[in-house]
């Protein structure tokens, strides 16, 4: 295990979380959003963070993206640790390596969509081609050169997350990424963010406190005041009650399992 090299890690477990604490200082008082939390994500593997709004999911998928510092622990992705690196080698590392979509899209109104997956990247001889194929693959080659204000939430996000992957991250993380959409494209994006990782082996890790969101997951790692309470590893029903029983039962506390 000590033998193997840090770049064959990287193919098979591009997340490694390891007892990572995070306390915020407000005032005269410590919040502590994540308390000890480990997480182990393979390659092509689809997890979902679920919990109850203040349960540290936002502050989790902001540590993994080194968007915020870490009080204790260690978060390495493609065998990185985060904490190792310079605020400008992380900054290059981010753009590089991790893929970030959110819940609002966040793309640029000025620029095409075309333009806006480009940004990201560096131009390469095969930056056409790579932009092209994603356009393709995402369902949108046909509004390509629409600005956001002319595509609907659905087609933003879909930008959104081949804007993420133009530098073939080695990770792809979400935060409530279909929160702002309705239940139907929410639905399309999900199927999407599934098929990803079946046909591409892309990894991704996404924050939601919806069941039938949720389901598309492969496992779902149930958080509580900064702990990990549960993870359940979803059947490949896409059922939206199997996931809400799991989550329900999770968050039961421990005394009504006595006798
Ligand atoms: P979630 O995304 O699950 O709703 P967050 O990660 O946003 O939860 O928040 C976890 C806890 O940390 C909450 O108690 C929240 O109030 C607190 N928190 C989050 N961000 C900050 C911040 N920038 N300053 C102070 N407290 C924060
Ligand atoms: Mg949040």
């Amino acid at each position: 295990m000590s033998s193997t090299h840090p770049s064959q890690v990287s193919v098979e477990i591009p997340l490694q979380v390891e007892a990572v604490v995070k306390t915020y200082r407000q005032g005269q008082s410590d919040v502590t959003a994540l308390n000890g939390i480990d997480l182990t994500v393979r390659r092509g593997e689809f997890v979902a963070i679920m919990g109850a709004s203040g349960s540290g999911k936002s502050t989790l998928l902001h540590a993994l993206a080194g968007l915020t510092d870490v009080d204790s622990g260690c978060v390495r992705i493609d065998g990185q640790d985060l904490a190792k690196l310079s605020d400008t080698q992380l900054t290059r590392f981010r753009g590089q390596r991790i893929g970030l979509v959110f819940q609002a899209f966040n793309l640029i109104p000025s620029l095409s969509a075309e333009d806006n997956i480009r940004l990201p990247a560096a131009a390469t001889a095969q930056l056409d081609q790579k932009v092209h194929d994603l356009l393709e693959r995402l369902g949108m080659l046909p509004r390509r050169t629409h600005k956001p204000e002319a595509l609907s939430g659905g087609e933003q996000q879909r930008i959104a997350i081949a804007r993420a992957l133009i530098c073939d991250p080695a990770i792809l993380l979400a935060d409530e990424p279909t929160g702002s959409l309705d239940s139907v494209s929410g639905q399309e994006i999900c199927q999407l963010l599934r098929t990803l990782c079946d046909d591409q082996q892309r990894t991704l890790v996404m924050v939601t406190h919806e069941p039938h969101v949720a389901m598309w997951a492969d496992r779902v790692v149930v958080l509580k005041d900064g702990k990990q309470l549960a993870a359940f590893t979803n059947s490949q029903l896409h059922d939206p009650q199997e996931v809400a029983t799991n989550y329900q039962q999770a968050l039961r506390p421990a005394a009504e399992y006595v006798l």
